[in-house]
C-alpha cells in the first residue's frame, strides 16, 4: 500500500503552516525520515512564471520556507531550485516570494541551468535532467495543485518536468507531439529516473479553470503528502473532482502498472476524502472531449473535434513570447498579425500558458460547439 497523508491547513500563516506540515508528515515517519545531516536536499517548488503568490501559479513561498527551515534544522543543506517555463529564474524567484523564502530559511537558490544526460530504460532512452536536481542526495517535491490545459491537472508528477532545463522542455513537447498519452509517459519516465523522496502538495489555494498559468485561485485549505507522487496525484485528482478518464498521467500510470496508480492501493491517513472533496474544478477551455464517439468517427471528425489556439487581436501586443516558445514553430507574426498553423500545432498550449497578456484564446469549430452544447459539456 502507498501511504498518502491529508490534513486541513486554512491559510499560509507561518506558525500554523509549520504545525500542519509536521502533523501531515507524521504518518510518513516525520521530516527526519527524509533528511540526514549533511545531505544536499533539493526542494523543488512550482516556479512556472513570475506571478504574485496570490495568483496561485507558483507554490506558495510560506510552504517553501517552512519545509526549507525544517531541513536546515535537521542539518540538511537546503537548496531550492527549478527551471521556470517562462522568464528569468531570478525574476520568478523574486516575484513569487521564493527568493525571500530562501533568504529567511537559510536555503540556497539554485537555478537549473546545466544538464546531465541520464539513461532511461523505458520509451525514452536518454533524457537530459538538471545536474543540481539529478545529483542532489534527496528531492523534496513541492507542487501546486492546478488544472492544466494539456494534461487536465498538474500536481506531483508534472511538477518534475521542471527538472528539464529551459528550452529542453519545448524539445520534449515536440517529441511527444500531440499525444497526451506519450507526454504522460515522458513525465512518468522522468519521475522514474530520479524519484523524489517526498512530495508535499500546496492545495491550500489551488487553481481551477485555465491552468496552469491563467486560471482562477480556488481555496481548498489542504496539504497532501506522500512518498509516491503517482499516489499523491490520484488523491489530488479526487479532491479536485476531476473524472479519472481526463487525468492522462494517472491513466498512463495504470497502463504502466506503476505502484500507487490505483486508488485501492492507497492508504489515506488524516482527513477522509469525502469530507474535504470539492465539486469538480472548472476545467480548462482547451481540453479534449470525445463525447463517447466510436473511435472511427472520432478519428474522421478529428479536425472538427479539436480546439486550437488563436490570438485575440484586441489583446495581443505581438510581443512574440508565444512564437518563441511554440515547440513546432506553428506561430508566425507578419504584417502586424499573428497566425497559428493548425496543421503544425500539437496543442501543447504552451502559448496560452506563457502569454503574459492572456491574449491566446481557444477556438472551436461549429461541430465541436454544437456537440458540447448538446452533451452539456461546460467550457471555461
Ligand atoms: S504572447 Fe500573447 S501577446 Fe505576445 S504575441 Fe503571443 S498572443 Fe500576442
Ligand atoms: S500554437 Fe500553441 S498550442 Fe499549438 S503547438 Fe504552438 S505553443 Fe503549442
Amino acid at each position: 500500500m502507498e501511504t498518502v497523508s491529508l490534513v486541513k491547513s486554512d491559510d499560509y500563516s507561518l506558525a500554523s503552516l509549520r504545525r500542519n506540515v509536521i502533523s501531515l508528515l507524521e504518518p510518513l515517519g516525520g521530516i527526519s525520515a527524509f533528511v540526514r545531516s549533511g545531505d544536499r536536499i533539493l526542494i523543488k517548488p512550482n516556479m512556472l512564471s513570475a506571478k504574485d503568490p496570490g495568483r496561485a501559479v507558483t507554490t506558495h513561498p510560506a510552504l517553501v520556507r517552512v519545509v526549507a527551515e525544517l531541513v536546515v534544522e535537521l542539518g540538511g543543506i537546503a537548496m531550492i531550485g527549478d527551471s521556470p517555463g517562462f522568464g528569468s529564474f531570478q525574476r520568478v524567484a523574486e516575484k513569487s516570494g521564493i527568493y525571500a523564502a530562501a533568504l529567511d530559511s537559510g536555503a540556497e537558490l539554485v537555478e537549473f541551468n546545466e544538464a546531465v544526460e541520464v539513461q532511461g530504460n523505458g520509451t525514452f532512452r536518454s533524457i537530459q535532467l538538471a545536474r543540481a536536481y539529478y545529483e542532489a542526495d534527496t528531492i523534496i517535491n513541492l507542487p501546486k495543485l492546478k488544472t492544466h490545459e494539456m494534461m487536465t491537472m498538474t500536481c506531483a508528477v508534472k511538477n518534475l518536468f521542471g527538472a528539464v532545463v529551459g528550452a529542453g522542455k519545448a524539445v520534449w513537447h515536440l517529441k511527444a507531439g500531440s499525444s497526451r498519452q506519450m507526454f504522460a509517459r515522458l513525465l512518468l519516465e522522468i519521475y522514474l529516473l530520479k524519484k523524489p523522496a517526498l512530495n508535499i502538495v500546496d492545495a491550500i489555494v489551488a487553481m481551477e479553470g485555465n491552468g496552469p498559468g491563467s486560471g482562477d485561485p480556488v481555496k481548498l485549505g489542504l496539504l497532501i503528502a506522500g512518498v509516491n507522487p503517482v499516489a499523491v496525484d490520484v488523491i489530488a485528482g479526487r479532491l479536485a473532482g476531476i473524472p479519472a478518464d481526463l487525468l492522462h498521467i494517472e491513466q498512463e500510470a495504470v497502463r504502466m502498472g506503476l505502484p500507487g496508480a490505483m486508488i485501492q492501493d492507497i492508504e489515506l491517513c488524516g482527513e477522509p476524502l469525502e469530507s474535504v472533496s470539492k465539486g469538480c474544478f472548472k476545467l480548462p477551455a482547451g481540453l479534449d472531449v470525445q463525447f463517447g464517439l466510436p473511435s472511427f468517427l472520432a478519428k474522421t471528425l478529428k479536425n472538427h473535434l479539436t480546439s486550437y489556439p488563436a490570438a485575440d487581436p484586441k489583446v495581443c501586443v505581438l510581443c512574440g513570447v508565444c512564437r518563441d516558445a511554440c515547440p513546432p514553430e506553428a506561430i508566425t507574426i507578419q504584417n502586424s498579425a499573428l497566425s497559428v498553423d493548425n496543421a503544425r500545432c500539437i496543442r501543447c498550449w504552451c502559448c496560452r500558458e506563457l502569454c503574459p497578456h492572456d491574449a491566446m484564446v481557444v477556438t472551436r469549430s461549429l461541430v465541436l460547439r454544437t456537440l458540447m452544447r448538446l452533451s452539456g459539456t461546460k467550457a471555461t
